[in-house]
């Protein structure tokens, strides 16, 4: 079984290479981030305080997230657009940090990955998600590169942000995701590491390919 674990900061380019992946490889491709996006999002418009953990508990139970040909639906709606508002993006890692949201979503991450071929992007994914999978890599960039790629990002979805808005972003969700007890992001000690700063998206899914290919021989 090929199962494929992209772990990295925001902007370090994991979700285009892992669809890109995905497609080459015909294998299945699961964006993490946007499960927690959608928790997020259905936080918010219920007013669940984060830090109410009975509610936050009783809230997981209506929860229903699923993908359907790359689009994300939240109990039934699809909310693939609306997880992309800046808003979201600015509440995502305090709802990640949550041990009961992490719990619920790496149950249904580990259910979508058995018996089949997945590449996953996320933070946890060879740390906790799929430990035992030999592909795992680590996607770096330099802030400032990350900062670029997901202001472009953003533009191109019709999102009227500014590049320093959106650095603070980054600069704020990266320290969180690292500082947070529960499954920090960091580096799987054997996972490889790729820093993409200087590469094009083709460039760094072709050292991919090369090392999936040596890795599976
Ligand atoms: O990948 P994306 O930037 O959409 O992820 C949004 C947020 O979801 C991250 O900043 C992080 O807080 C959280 N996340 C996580 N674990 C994952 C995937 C995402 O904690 N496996």
């Amino acid at each position: 079984m090929k199962k494929i674990a992209l772990d990295g900061p925001a902007g370090s380019g994991k979700s285009t290479v892992a669809k890109r992946i995905a497609n080459k490889l015909c294998i299945e491709y699961l964006d993490t981030g946007a499960m927690y996006r959608a928790v997020t999002l259905y936080f918010m418009r219920q007013q669940i305080s984060f830090e109410n953990q009975q509610a936050v508990e009783e809230a997981l139970s209506h929860i229903q997230i699923d993908f359907n040909e790359g689009q994300l639906y939240l109990n039934q709606e699809n909310v693939t657009e609306e997880i992309r508002e800046p808003q979201v993006a600015s509440q995502v890692s305090k709802v990640a940090a949550i041990k009961a949201v992490r719990t619920a979503m790496v149950k249904q991450q580990q259910a979508m990955a058995t018996r089949k071929d997945i590449i996953m992007d996320g933070r946890d994914i060879g740390t906790v998600v799929l430990p035992d999978t030999p592909y795992k890599f680590f996607l770096t960039a330099s802030i400032d590169a990350r900062a670029i790629r997901r202001y472009e990002e953003m533009l191109s979805k019709g999102f009227t942000v500014s590049l320093e808005q959106i650095k603070e972003d980054i600069s704020k969700r990266d320290s969180l995701d690292m500082s947070r007890t529960e499954s920090p992001l960091i580096q799987a000690e054997d996972a490889i590491l790729v820093d993409t700063t200087n590469l094009n998206i083709e460039d760094v899914v072709e050292l991919l390919l090369v090392h999936i290919d040596r890795i599976s021989e």
